[in-house]
């Protein structure tokens, strides 16, 4: 039989690609090409904004808005199916569970069609382990900013401006996880104390002030404590900045 005589079982049409006896079209209407969840939930950190994705969290510094980022994984996709794009719209909001209705731009067996799609998400918030960290106010490592040694001791105000300005030109440089371990910052006479989570990331920055700006880097470790048999320290990086002229 020549494949110009086969005809699709429900709709009679002949000239198509048959998969067991029916064109794609009609495949496509009897079979459930996506399928949403009953309730979607999106575990976030309503400090930093970083999902939870399984055990893991990332996108740490995403928007708070849940974007098609959050939304088309949680669809459930046919194997024979491609998404494409899928276009969200909320249509509905009330406290934190949301509506969503969605265009979905799918390829199915050789050709393309849009689906619709509703979808109820629900906000966890959970604050992530890096945030309860710093709210903890654990650090391992301290970067003293500060001026030259010897240098006339100014006013304090004017120090600070000049170190914070110094430390922002640094952090344009930096690796976004550098800047992402520290946690907070205390004023001093005598400059800045800069609070990290980590201390390769303390370290690596310390280099660059180094390197960058021609500051001269003290690293010191202090006992702290033990933990399951080792000794724990925290590291101290003084880094003097010079004077700008
Ligand atoms: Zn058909
Ligand atoms: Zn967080």
């Amino acid at each position: 039989m020549s494949a110009d005589r086969e005809f699709c079982v429900v709709c009679g049409r002949t000239g198509r690609v048959l998969t067991d006896g029916l064109c794609a079209d009609c495949a496509a209407q009897r079979t459930r090409l996506i399928t949403p969840p009953g309730l979607g939930v999106v575990t976030m950190c309503p400090t930093c904004g970083a999902r939870k994705t399984g055990s893991r969290w990332d996108r740490e510094g995403a928007s708070r808005l849940l974007t098609s980022e959050d939304l088309t994984p949680l669809l459930y996709i046919h194997p024979e199916v491609g998404v494409r794009a899928v276009r969200w719209e909320e249509t509905q909001r009330s406290g934190l569970l949301y509506h969503f209705h969605g265009t979905a731009r799918l390829r199915f067996r050789g050709s393309e069609r849009d689906h619709e799609v509703e979808l109820t998400v629900k906000v966890e918030h959970r604050t992530c382990p890096a945030c309860s960290r710093k709210s903890g106010r654990y650090y391992t490592a301290v970067l003293q900013l500060r001026g030259p040694e010897n240098a006339r001791r100014g006013k304090a105000t004017v120090l600070r401006a000049r170190l914070e300005r110094q430390w922002e030109e640094l952090m344009t440089e930096s690796r976004a996880d550098w800047r992402q371990a520290i946690s907070w910052r205390e004023a001093l006479p005598e400059g800045w104390d800069y609070y990290a989570v980590d201390t390769l990331a303390a370290r690596s920055i310390a280099r660059l002030a180094k390197q960058r700006l021609g500051a001269t880097v003290k690293e010191s470790a202090t006992l702290v404590g033990r933990k399951d048999g080792a000794d724990v320290y925290r590291v101290t990086f003084c880094v003097r900045l010079p004077s700008v002229p």
